[in-house]
């Protein structure tokens, strides 16, 4: 929980560099006190010279805490992902960026990322930190989804965000629902370029006239 009584920088009118000092911390790091148990996140600068707003990275209500920066010590394993980070989970079919909230250990690191349809209904999910990839608002906006209709198909071509078939491009039809489109077998089929898909939506469609 917030403090009332102890307005952020922001409110103070007061703004300072992304980062401060020889260890360049960040808000949204999650780091050691010295002399404290557990895990804590760096939650906001404070208009004093070199304190820190803390709380304990731990889900649901948490009372926040100001420490100086003598007292923050890096953690070896800190997770990779902090909180406003847009992620992806490292799997090609990946579509829907969700933002980091809490991070903290359940055994391992998890964050508790919130994702958004585009009907504006959100949902929170618990992911495992190291299957995450952080991606930005450009890169996510830049990956192309292309509705294509033939006949009585009805598709989309879409571009994936990560692992290593970022850049490439599969093809749904929803007289497949749930299955991309492949010639053979049933695993994807990636095309290298846009061109490339939409052959294979013209295949789809020219083979699978009696949908
Ligand atoms: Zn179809």
């Amino acid at each position: 929980m917030s403090d009332p009584t102890f307005p952020t920088p922001e409110e103070a009118g007061w703004t300072r560099p992304a980062t401060i000092g020889r260890d360049r911390f960040q808000v949204g790091d999650l780091v050691a006190l010295d002399g404290r148990p557990g895990d804590w996140e760096l939650m906001a600068y404070t208009p004093k010279p070199g304190r820190w707003q803390v709380e304990p990275a731990q889900s649901g209500e948490r009372d926040r805490d100001e420490v100086h920066m003598s007292e923050l010590r890096r953690l070896a394993d800190a997770p990779q992902v902090r909180r406003g980070d847009l992620v992806l989970q490292n799997y090609p079919e990946q579509q829907w960026a969700g933002e980091v909230g809490a991070v903290y250990r359940l055994g391992r690191w998890v964050a508790e990322t919130t994702r958004q349809t585009p009907g504006g209904r959100s949902w929170v999910s618990l992911e495992d930190v190291e299957r995450l990839v952080v991606v930005t608002r450009e890169q996510m906006k830049a990956a192309m989804c292309v509705e294509v209709q033939e006949g009585v198909h009805r598709g989309h071509i879409v571009q994936a965000v990560v692992s290593r078939h970022a850049g490439k491009f599969r093809v749904r039809c929803e007289c497949d629902p749930g299955l991309d489109i492949c010639r053979t077998g049933r695993q994807t089929e990636w095309c290298g370029n846009l061109a490339s898909a939409l052959e294979l939506w013209e295949w789809h469609t020219s083979n699978k006239s009696d949908a």
